[in-house]
């Protein structure tokens, strides 16, 4: 066996700057002997001006800048590839974690917004049949840091007033990593932090019923998307084995909640999946859900997992053909529901809704 050099000196583990609300800033700096507001001016440089070097924090003391350069860690997610498609102008960004970890984000450039969709777990533990995320398994909760960056290093590429909106939509699913998601919902709607207000952000979930009603108390007041994708228990079951913990009765019983607490209109996602939830007693079913609470419907055609090699079920879906997808929209807007086809933004370079999954290996 080879010498093996052994550090003499036990390297102390800094702090991670990224991800600390306001107030944990300002106590931060007098836990180490620094006047508070000092808190609010680092806060300011993290998470509005984005910065990625302490020494882009012009109005801290140079001496100070160094000082945190040595008891702080600043970024935690580093750059690895990004790719746009030709056809739509989405772009797909993966992003290291410190641990060598991938995770994906999309840009959508719609024409009156562009919005970005972030990761906020490695992976997902859920296994939707139709989604791709499912198919890579679980890794790890990302922490508030890593869902912040991954709007920091989008926003430092592709232009922070370009991008309008945020949906937590991604790779995992939010509810599942409470905590960090609404600790990063947090840092996005401090005072502060005047970039994307609470209005343009959206967090979806598969229906984790009791967090739903959680997150309506925090008075956070973002956006609710919920991934319907069938009213019939046994068929959400199905196609989602969330659905056997907290099934649809409870999850809509949550969302009304939701819509209460927070005045805002729930987002329903629907992907349409041949003969499965596309038939006339699905119309019917929509058009008694829709009349219960303030909503909306986002109708998804389904995104071929062919590129994931799915097995069993999944292997058989496909999209509801799109004249059929037409003529199930135009019965909804005959009974006044207010829905819309989502666009397949980024099918060509599997950044489409449903299609998250890192093929880069790791
Ligand atoms: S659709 Fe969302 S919740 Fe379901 S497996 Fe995919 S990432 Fe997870």
């Amino acid at each position: 066996m080879g010498d093996e050099i052994k550090p003499t000196v036990q390297e102390k583990k800094k702090t991670q700057l990224k991800g600390l609300t306001l107030e944990e800033l300002k106590n931060f700096f007098t836990s180490i002997g620094k006047p508070r507001f000092r808190g609010e001016q680092i806060f300011n440089w993290l998470y509005y001006h984005l910065a990625t070097d302490f020494d882009e924090m012009s109005n801290v003391p140079k001496v100070l800048r160094n000082e945190l350069r040595d008891l702080c860690e600043l970024q935690t997610l580093d750059y690895v590839a990004s790719e746009v498609s030709p056809i739509t102008g989405t772009k797909k960004y993966v992003f290291e974690t410190k641990d060598k970890l991938k995770i994906e984000s999309v840009i959508i450039p719609e024409v009156e917004r562009t919005t970005l969709c972030v990761s906020t777990q490695v992976g997902c533990p859920l296994d939707c049949t139709f989604c791709a995320t499912a198919l890579m398994g679980y890794k790890r909760n990302l922490t508030p840091g890593e869902i912040f960056d991954q709007y920091l290093l989008a926003a430092r590429d592709y232009g922070k007033d370009q991008i309008t909106n945020i949906v937590y939509m991604g790779m995992g699913e939010p509810l599942l990593n409470y905590n960090s998601t609404v600790k990063s919902l947090k840092i996005l709607a401090e005072d502060l932090n005047k970039s994307i207000g609470p209005k343009k952000i959206t967090v979806s979930t598969a229906g984790i019923a009791p967090k739903i009603r959680e997150l309506a108390d925090t008075n956070l007041k973002v956006k609710l998307a919920f991934s319907l994708h069938s009213c019939f228990e046994d068929v959400r079951s199905k196609i989602m084995p969330i659905n056997n913990k907290y099934n649809l009765k409870q999850n809509i019983e949550a969302v009304k909640y939701y819509a209460r607490r927070t005045g805002t209109r729930i987002t329903f996602e629907y992907v349409m999946l041949n003969e499965i939830n596309d038939r006339d007693e699905d119309i019917t079913a929509l058009i008694a859900l829709c009349s219960e609470l303030p909503s909306k419907i986002n109708i998804i055609p389904f995104n071929s997992l062919k590129h994931m090699e799915p097995q069993g079920f999944a292997a058989g879906l496909e999209t509801t053909p799109l004249y059929r997808i037409d003529e199930f929209v135009e019965k909804l807007k005959d009974k006044n529901i207010n829905v819309r086809v989502r666009d397949t933004q980024g099918d060509d370079i599997s950044a489409a809704c449903g299609q998250l999954a890192i093929k880069y290996s790791e």
